[in-house]
């Protein structure tokens, strides 16, 4: 292996272990949450005092999204595999709890490797499908 490629991998794993770290970091913000189970289906998330509705949605409701945030409501699409729909619910209580408003693409990143930490195979997946679905790759090109 030439010097180069060695120091290209070496600034790989640098860049990696820190976004890592800032997720772990972002990650304690969600610390300590804890779900309230209706009728076999999660119905509120409480976290530092604060309680949340969480409600599972028809597709059709959310377009090409896979869950949305508003006041105290995080919406996940109810037809999504588990792993990744408590991804989806991880990232819309993270925004619930975010008051930083100055970005529309940091707030996505910061909710994204927050509950990362928490559904690592949801992230995947949600990766995964988003590549997939031109639809919503459209939306996010033109969103943000
Ligand atoms: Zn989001």
């Amino acid at each position: 292996m030439n010097k180069t490629i060695k120091i290209c991998l070496a600034i790989a794993v640098v860049l990696l272990l820190a976004v890592c770290v800032y997720a772990g970091f972002l990650a304690k913000n969600i610390a300590g949450i804890t779900f309230i189970t209706t009728n076999g289906e999660i119905s509120q998330a409480q976290l530092r005092g604060e309680t949340y509705t969480v409600t599972y949605v028809y597709p059709q409701y959310l377009g090409v999204l896979y869950g949305r945030a508003y006041g105290k409501v995080a919406e996940v699409r109810k037809d999504l595999p588990p792993h990744m729909s408590r991804f989806v619910l991880y990232h819309e209580i993270y925004h619930l709890q975010d008051n930083d408003f100055s970005s529309k693409v940091t707030r996505e990143v910061r909710a994204n490797l927050a509950a990362a930490i928490y559904e690592p195979l949801g992230f995947a997946q949600t990766v995964w499908s988003t590549l997939c679905d031109m639809g919503r790759l459209k939306f996010y090109w033109n969103t943000y």
